[in-house]
């Protein structure tokens, strides 16, 4: 497993969105795996118990109702299309185990990250054995100190980044003040 996260999820028409996605990005590669827990509270057993439930107590309703209430329309309508269940299939005929299964492990291949004119962090850079750990000033280029982005760190959502582009930028900043003034760090 490369990551777990929790929280909330945005289903967009080019895929999956959201906080956990971007940072799910950062470690996601094309032909990962996504495995989507619906309900993280509730283990695998007492959600099959609860569909055998909802089954003998709603069992008159159609499959493409059974999940009314219980998840969003459209994600329900996922779930059945992936089982290879009907809609008109009688609630009475849907099986807790496989349902179950997939509510707990509903997967989404990876096939890439968005838009890089949409990223939020762009990973790469500057390699940072190459700068001063203390003024960022390059080790191969004199005179050039650099910050943010521009080197090879970044975060998880959570402000990290801008953190990381201030403090640098204080540190190169000094680092090219002195360096210009002649004055060592
Ligand atoms: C939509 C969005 C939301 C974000 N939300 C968060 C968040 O909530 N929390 C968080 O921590 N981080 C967030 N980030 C990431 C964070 O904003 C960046 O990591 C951070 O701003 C990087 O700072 P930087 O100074 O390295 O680069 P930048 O902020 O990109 O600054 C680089 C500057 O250089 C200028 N420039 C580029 N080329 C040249 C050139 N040739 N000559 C002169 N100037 C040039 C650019 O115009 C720009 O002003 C978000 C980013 C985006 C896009």
């Amino acid at each position: 497993m490369l990551a777990t996260e929790r929280g909330e999820l945005l289903f967009r028409d080019y895929g999956v969105s959201g906080i956990m996605v971007l940072d799910l990005s950062r470690v996601a590669r094309p032909g990962s795996t996504i495995s989507l827990d619906f309900f993280p509270d509730v283990d695998a057993l007492a959600m099959e118990g609860f569909l055998a439930e909802r089954i003998r107590t709603l069992g008159w309703r159609s499959a493409g109702t059974f999940f009314n209430g219980m998840l969003h329309t459209r994600i329900g309508q996922a779930v059945l299309r992936v089982a290879e269940v009907s809609s008109d299939t009688p609630g009475t005929s849907l099986d807790a185990l496989a349902l179950a299964r997939l509510l707990k492990d509903f997967r989404l291949a990876v096939t890439g990250t968005g838009d890089p004119a949409q990223a939020q962090v762009t990973r790469g850079g500057a390699a940072l054995g190459e700068f001063d750990a203390v003024t960022l000033a390059s080790r191969v280029a004199p005179g050039v100190f650099a910050a943010g982005e521009v080197l090879d760190v970044d975060g998880r959502c959570g402000g990290f980044n801008l953190h990381w582009a201030w403090a640098s930028g204080i540190v190169a900043g000094r680092g090219a003040a002195a360096h210009a003034a002649g004055i060592p760090a």
